[in-house]
């Protein structure tokens, strides 16, 4: 077993410590701390509980840390947290908790280390260690919580059912733990979240949200959906996502099931990428498979414009999920739009214009882009994987090269509004606004070199073809200082 004292001679514990010796208050370390502690994870963030008042005695810690410490007090739940170097150190009063059966909100007394420990979520989370004169060190484990973390089982302290019943968040928070430290969950208690699932309602989407991101971040996170899918979890919190479950067959023919298929891809993407909105775009790259699925006889099960409806759709579950609104979701619209574009380009004979065009529409994002592509090659046929992995190779290349020569990832008209009007004397008009599609276009298509020179020349065309006469010579506008390259 892990030797707890060395840590325990190091700041913060000696600072925290002699406090609790000088107040004449118990105090442990508990909860996340200790369990990871002993898988060997070292955190910043410890909590500690004080059989008294927790702020009170944060702030003698506070005191005895000195200038280098700051101190938030969050009066209604009876808890403060020290900021002191990189580390940060909540305390709460021990207390002893009942529910009612509306609200995840307890009704909170003082209580016992034991009584703490008892409305703890889990036994590996319920583990604390003394920091009392009296029995320093000593580790206090009533529910066994060292043998399920050799045995890597997640498993309530109490009957989960009430667990469960009390804070239905605990059923997502089993998952999560599960998920991130690649444990199990203890058969009973499993049961349990099934049973329980309908109370999730009681749970803010935002606390939900917080937990399913969590478990979107752990290394396979493929593992935590099972888990939701087969608990009925998952229906309850993104039923969109359980749609896409199941295998269909007509004329001897299936598609394959694209619940797991997506799985697939989003471990994938968790093996490259620690970006969370790139494995929400995994998540969420099939999503309209169910509603454009259509058999047609003689070309089998085709899925006609998933990409666009699927684009379409993502602000609508970012917004049930209570997911940000803003500039992560338009990032995951754009990837789920674009995810088969580099699929077509790595069929056909690559052609400099698609290369371009597939790199003006994906801008800053194409190697996320090309990420996602990649981990979406799922299939069992080796041969097949290994030759579109060596075309997505071959597409990098020529993304490299159209990029080296026309410079379109942030693509900027070389020719403006403004200088198009100032040459014809021509007020904003739509126009203006043909003329500068058709420079872009004839650059995408590669006619034109993407400068100003090339461009400004081909507007003058494009302005006699509209019958405009030139009324000035503009030479290229200079850009500020720090905008030259
Ligand atoms: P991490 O910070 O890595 O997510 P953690 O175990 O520290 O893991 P926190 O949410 O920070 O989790 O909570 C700290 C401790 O508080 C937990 O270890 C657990 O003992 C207790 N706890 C947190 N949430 C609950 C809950 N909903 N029900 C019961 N106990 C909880
Ligand atoms: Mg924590």
């Amino acid at each position: 077993m892990n030797d707890v004292f060395p840590i325990l001679q190091e700041e913060p514990f000696v600072t925290v410590a002699r406090t609790a010796a000088e107040t004449g208050k118990k105090v442990y370390v508990i909860g996340g701390f200790v369990r990871d502690l002993f898988l060997d994870r070292h955190s910043k963030d410890i909590d500690f509980v004080v059989v008294g008042s927790g702020p009170a005695f944060a702030s003698r810690v506070a005191a005895a840390f000195g200038k280098g410490a700051s101190t938030r007090y969050y009066k209604n739940f009876g808890t403060a947290v020290v900021k002191y170097k990189d580390f940060e150190l909540e305390f709460v009063g021990a207390r002893k908790e009942s529910y009612r059966r509306n609200s995840r909100k307890p009704i909170v007394e003082n209580g016992t280390l034991q009584d703490d420990q008892n409305r703890r979520d889990f036994t590996i989370n319920a583990l604390s260690i003394s920091l009392n004169k009296s029995d320093f060190g000593k580790i206090y484990d009533p529910f066994n919580g060292l043998r399920d973390l050799k045995d890597k089982v997640i498993r309530t302290p109490m009957d989960p059912d009430i667990t469960f019943s009390d804070d239905p968040l605990r059923m997502l928070r089993a998952i999560r733990f599960a998920t991130q430290l690649h444990f199990a969950i203890d058969p009973g208690t499993f049961s349990a979240i099934g049973r329980n699932k309908n109370r999730i309602s009681i749970v803010s989407k935002e606390r939900i949200i917080d937990e399913v991101n969590k478990m979107v971040m752990a290394g396979k996170p493929s593992v935590g959906f099972k888990m939701l899918d087969e608990s009925g979890l998952l229906k309850l919190i993104f039923p969109k996502f359980v749609e896409l479950k199941g295998v269909e067959k007509v004329n001897g023919k299936a598609h394959k099931d694209n619940f797991y298929h997506t799985l697939e891809v989003l471990d994938n993407v968790a093996k490259k990428s620690d970006n969370l909105w790139l494995r929400w775009a995994a998540i969420l790259h099939d999503i309209a498979k169910p509603v454009t699925k259509r058999f047609e006889p003689g070309t089998g099960w085709t899925f006609h414009g998933h990409e666009f409806i699927g684009a379409k759709m993502v602000p609508g579950i970012f917004k049930s999920l209570k997911l940000p609104l803003n500039e992560k979701m338009r990032y995951v619209q754009k990837l789920v739009q674009l995810h088969l574009r580099p699929i077509v380009l790595s069929q056909d004979i690559v052609t400099d214009s698609a290369v371009r065009r597939l790199l003006f529409d994906a801008g800053e994002d194409i190697d996320d882009l090309m990420l996602l592509c990649e981990a979406d090659i799922t299939s069992k046929n080796e041969e097949k994987v290994k030759r579109y992995l060596k075309n997505f190779q071959l597409v990098r290349q020529k993304l490299k090269e159209v990029e080296e020569k026309d410079r379109l990832r942030n693509w900027q008209p070389p020719v403006s509004g403004e200088v198009i009007m100032k040459t014809f004397g021509i007020p904003p008009s739509k126009l203006v606004g043909e003329i500068k599609t058709e420079i872009r276009e004839a650059i995408l298509d590669g006619k034109l070199h993407n400068n100003y020179d090339e461009a400004y020349a081909f507007m003058l065309e494009e302005g006699k073809k509209r019958g405009l006469t030139v009324k000035e010579i503009v030479p290229e506008p200079k850009k500020p200082d720090n905008e030259k390259e």
